[in-house]
């Protein structure tokens, strides 16, 4: 049976969770700004927090060789197509 070679494929997904968390993030600093007094501080903070959070889960992975999403970049062998990703 002949292996299968493929490269793994950086993929930016916009309309993924990763923009739902950077939108929660940012809707819940201008909630805070309505509060006033020291929430908008802590508000700012959980915003900053969530637009990391949500730009490193926005960044998928992808098998080159049938467009399978792979749960990290440390996969070798992809769960679909059983391809060997380098
Ligand atoms: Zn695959």
């Amino acid at each position: 049976m002949e292996s299968i070679q493929a490269s793994k494929e950086r993929q930016n997904q916009f309309m993924g969770i990763g923009a739902g968390i950077q939108a929660a993030g940012v809707a819940l600093f201008l909630l805070s700004l309505l509060v006033g007094g020291n929430a908008p501080l802590f508000g700012f903070l959980i915003m900053i927090g969530m637009l990391i959070w949500g730009g490193v889960r926005s960044k998928v992975w992808l098998c080159g060789h049938c467009k399978n999403q792979l749960g990290s970049k440390e996969v070798r062998v992809c769960p679909s197509c059983h391809a060997n990703l380098t």
